[in-house]
């Protein structure tokens, strides 16, 4: 109850797409000449929805499928993190889906592989989604707010995830990211009642 008035109380507006889990169009992974895999991993079962900024800023004058082709090679190979730490080579790009400037919505890692991180958290069961941006510092457009909304929303439906177990990084590695930053951060408990809100499927 309390949470409820709280949510109400500021300026959350309903996003304007299907409250039903219809798809969004997605880009695919043979759209955009994803590389396979490049390493051998258990698959894992989907149990909850975790919810990524890129932590870099947006780059709207960068071609969609050049981005993500871009983080899939920086992705499968041993490679230097902002701040000079080395990241070892991943299977592929870290996350399973990416969200762009624009809204766009494309397939990254195979969701069937569990994800890739720098932080400390087991990823195992983890859905992970990025969106393109460094949040509070770049605006989380409303096109790219409805693509979260919609994709969480499916996929919630396809994976059978409860809406509490949508969930921002930072609440899974506290002291180590403050990913996905205070703008998207407010989102998460937005979307989770709204999630609640629709027809059960868990
Ligand atoms: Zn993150």
């Amino acid at each position: 109850m309390f949470l409820a008035l709280a949510l109400m109380s500021d300026h959350w507006k309903a996003p304007d797409v299907p409250t039903n889990g219809t798809k969004p169009a997605i880009w695919t992974r043979e759209e955009w000449g994803a590389k396979p895999p490049v390493l051998p991993m258990e698959p894992h079962t989907i149990t909850r929805i975790t919810i990524h900024h890129t932590g870099v800023k947006q780059t709207p004058q960068r071609d969609f499928g050049d981005k993500l082709r871009g983080l899939q090679a920086w992705s499968q190979r041993e490679d230097q993190l902002a701040g000079g730490r080395t990241k070892p080579q991943w299977t592929d790009i870290p996350y399973h889906y990416y969200i762009d400037w624009s809204g766009r919505i494309a397939e990254a890692r195979p969701v069937e592989l569990p994800g890739d991180t720098n932080t400390s958290y087991d990823v195992r069961g983890h859905l992970l989604i990025v969106v393109e941006g460094l949040f509070p510092e770049d605006t989380l457009h409303e096109p790219q707010r409805q693509s979260l909304y919609q994709l969480t929303s499916y996929l919630a439906r396809e994976h059978k995830v409860f809406p509490h177990a949508i969930k921002g990084h930072v609440d899974f590695a506290p002291g180590e990211t403050d990913c996905p930053g205070a703008s998207l951060i407010h989102e998460i408990p937005h979307l989770r009642l709204w999630l609640a809100q629709q027809e059960p499927w868990w």
